[in-house]
């Protein structure tokens, strides 16, 4: 079976010390193989700290960032660029550190609402920073993956095939990340885009359509499963969820996380790894 994860935003919205060791033994006591670790100011994150903790508990790691408008590596204007090399270098250094297995979401834009089309200029910028960035991942033996997210998130690609499409002009070994609560909105269902992915499907996050509790929404989770379970892919498949109960400096807004969603995310995490394993195991 794959490997189960969690997000941290499932526990903690900052990363000292104290916050480090709740989130990194809560997942160990749930049962998860992994936790993904936020890494959106790769400068937060106390590498030895961080790799001693997931070391004492036997707990694999993952690290997933999107970029900010001043660091789009599909902007138009170079500077801007540049800097976004930067704090994806900076990332990678983090995801290296600690021991990370998988680099992935939204590291060829910014991850917002943009107000127009992505020009030509703006996709060449970033086809020319993921193919970089998949030297950088490759040299450090991190599996990078493109997270496929909605149409207010990014203007560069919002379906599986769209991101096929753009990894394809990289030249470069890459894997498409996909998420239930992106495919649940502009995906045609959910079985389709995992059989298009096919062997380059590289990390999956689970969601649900209000990215709550799982099983309480939208989400048609028994075709998603059952295609993940027809399919190789044997990497992590992480749980994603987000409340105003735990809030990140700037992920939070940027996710327009505003609701109440769940109050105790131990309980929440019990529940959802519970809900992965059983439509995960094999049959
Ligand atoms: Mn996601």
């Amino acid at each position: 079976m794959n490997p189960l994860g969690v997000h941290a935003l499932v526990w903690v919205g900052d990363w000292s010390d104290k916050s480090a060791q709740f989130a990194i033994e809560s997942t160990k006591e749930v049962g998860f193989d992994l936790i993904e670790l936020a890494l959106l100011d790769p400068s937060a994150t106390d590498i030895a700290m961080t790799k001693q903790l997931l070391d004492d508990n036997g707990l694999g790691v993952t690290a997933s960032l999107g970029l900010d408008d001043d660091a789009d590596v599909s902007s138009e204007d170079p500077a801007v660029v540049a800097r976004g090399r930067d704090r994806l270098a900076a990332a990678l250094e983090v995801a290296h550190g600690i021991g990370a297995t998988h680099l992935c979401g939204v590291l060829y834009s910014a991850l917002r609402k943009y107000p127009h089309p992505a020009s030509e200029l703006s996709r060449q910028n970033s086809v020319a920073a993921m193919a970089w960035l998949a030297e950088q991942c490759s040299a450090a033996g991190v599996k990078l993956s493109l997270e496929v997210v909605n149409r207010y998130e990014t203007n560069i690609a919002n379906t599986a095939e769209e991101m096929l499409d753009f990894i394809d002009q990289t030249g470069a070994d890459i894997g498409v990340h996909l998420d239930s609560y992106h495919m649940n909105i502009e995906e045609n269902g959910l079985v389709e885009p995992v059989q298009q992915t096919g062997s380059r499907l590289g990390y999956v996050h689970i969601g649900e359509s209000h990215r709550g509790y799982l099983g309480t929404g939208n989400v048609d989770f028994d075709s998603l499963f059952g295609a993940i379970r027809d399919s190789d892919y044997d990497g992590p498949v992480t749980f994603e969820s987000f409340s105003s109960a735990v809030v990140h400096p700037s992920l939070s807004n940027t996710l327009a996380v505003w609701r109440n969603l769940w109050e105790d995310g131990r309980d929440l995490a019990t529940h959802a790894h519970a809900f992965m394993a059983e439509r995960l195991a094999p049959r």
